[in-house]
């Protein structure tokens, strides 16, 4: 006899399954190349690989402190002196999460209220309106324009109104490639300056910037950082998407507070993985060369693709690049995402999944985050379209 169980009542009543899911799921359905969700599909750093083995075998296997492994806190900070200038406390001001989505839900959660407002841009990942409407807040939609996808900041001057309780911004972008200028941080900080909103920003591509253009982190701007919630994962860094690791760096007030939803929520991380990182983020080199060697598949990518029917826009950063297909089909991004998995054997992502009302400027984005000779075959078969 089958038992009823209570109905619930949805937090989230209007979400759909995550496209990442939909479209890797009818790639393996249909023995596609999967160029759609954002993962490689090459070997993570073989040393760090062996250092997480190693600190299992040696015994690094029960709780670490909640903020997460010292020796690896002592490591981040280094790197944040090294790479934007900012000396923040190991101790009060970074804080190891159970990847970079979950910093930024953390993040969220520590200081939404029911009714507040946060500004965010589209296409924006899809993770962040969920994370707003559980949280009881309401997302405020600004489109970055197309197709440069920049922020316009006039809008955001104007969309700020009194309930204006936070800022999410994403760059290198997903799904977009697009990054912010110095230009656009120094405004951003005018804008907020005086102000009692918060900024969360998601910098989990921080090490993929290309053709010489550097990232603009929060973390460089001091009066921008003393009201932001900076947040990273590892998974990008060192090709170990599965890993499920990454942390927040926030002034220490906000870090307290931060704290208090993460002790209850995962308390701390897996370990091992920990005491690996910790000794591998002393390398420098080997998330300096990260950038190159991503530029080099982008660049791989392009080549193979000149001769398709796809318009390809700038990819100036992260492991996306998006094209326009109007030489080819008139059929809505997410049809032709669905339809060129089973007819052609190559998934990809439509940038239409990132807006909350499916606004489509029928774009398709491609992970080049792939071997070469899976960027050469998909190409392949794309440039027969
Ligand atoms: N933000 C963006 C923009 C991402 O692309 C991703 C994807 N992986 C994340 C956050 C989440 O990172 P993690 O897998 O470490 O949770
Ligand atoms: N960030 C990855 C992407 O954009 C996917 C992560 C996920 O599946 N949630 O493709």
């Amino acid at each position: 006899m089958t038992h009823p169980s209570p109905a619930i009542q949805s937090r989230l009543p209007q979400t759909e399954t995550s496209i990442f899911t939909v479209m890797s799921a009818l790639a393996s359905e249909f023995g596609a190349i999967n160029l759609g969700q954002g993962f490689p599909d090459f070997d993570m750093d073989k040393q760090l690989a062996a250092l997480a083995a190693k600190a299992i075998s040696s015994g690094y296997n029960q709780y670490v402190p909640m903020a997460g492994w010292m020796p690896l806190r002592e490591s981040i900070a280094q790197k944040v002196n090294l790479l934007y200038g900012n000396m923040v406390s190991p101790a009060d001001e970074i804080t190891i999460t159970p990847g970079g989505s979950y910093a930024i839900y953390t993040a969220f959660t520590t200081i939404l209220q029911p009714g507040d407002e946060v500004i965010l841009f589209e296409p924006a990942y899809d993770s962040y309106i969920p994370n707003i409407l559980v949280n009881g807040a309401v997302p405020v939609k600004l489109k970055l324009e197309f197709p440069d996808y920049a922020i316009n900041w006039e809008e955001v001057r104007a969309a700020i109104t009194p309930k204006t309780r936070a800022i999410i911004i994403n760059s290198p972008n997903n799904p977009t490639g697009s990054i912010l200028s110095d230009a656009d941080m120094l405004t951003l900080q005018s804008i907020l300056s005086g102000t009692q909103i918060f900024l969360i920003s998601d910098e989990v591509y921080e090490h993929l910037t290309f053709d010489g253009l550097k990232h603009n982190s929060v973390l460089k701007y001091p009066e921008l950082f003393a009201r932001s919630f900076v947040c990273f994962s590892f998974g990008k860094v060192y090709n170990c998407t599965g890993w499920k690791l990454g942390y927040c760096v926030a002034p220490a007030k906000l870090m307290g507070e931060f704290r208090k939803i993460h002790q209850f929520d995962a308390f701390c991380c897996f370990t091992p993985t920990q005491i690996a990182l910790a000794e591998h983020l002393k390398q420098a080199e080997a998330y300096l060369s990260l950038a190159s060697f991503m530029q080099k598949k982008r660049d791989l990518f392009l080549g193979n693709m000149k001769d398709s029917r796809f318009s390809f826009l700038p990819s100036s950063g992260s492991y996306f690049v998006c094209a326009t297909y109007e030489q080819i089909s008139s059929m809505p991004a997410k049809e032709l995402a669905i339809e060129l998995t089973k007819s052609i054997g190559v998934a990809t992502i439509p940038v239409s999944a990132f807006y909350q009302n499916g606004h489509d400027d029928k774009v398709l984005r491609f992970c080049f985050a792939k071997k070469d000779e899976t960027l050469e075959t998909a190409a392949e078969r794309l440039c027969k379209l």
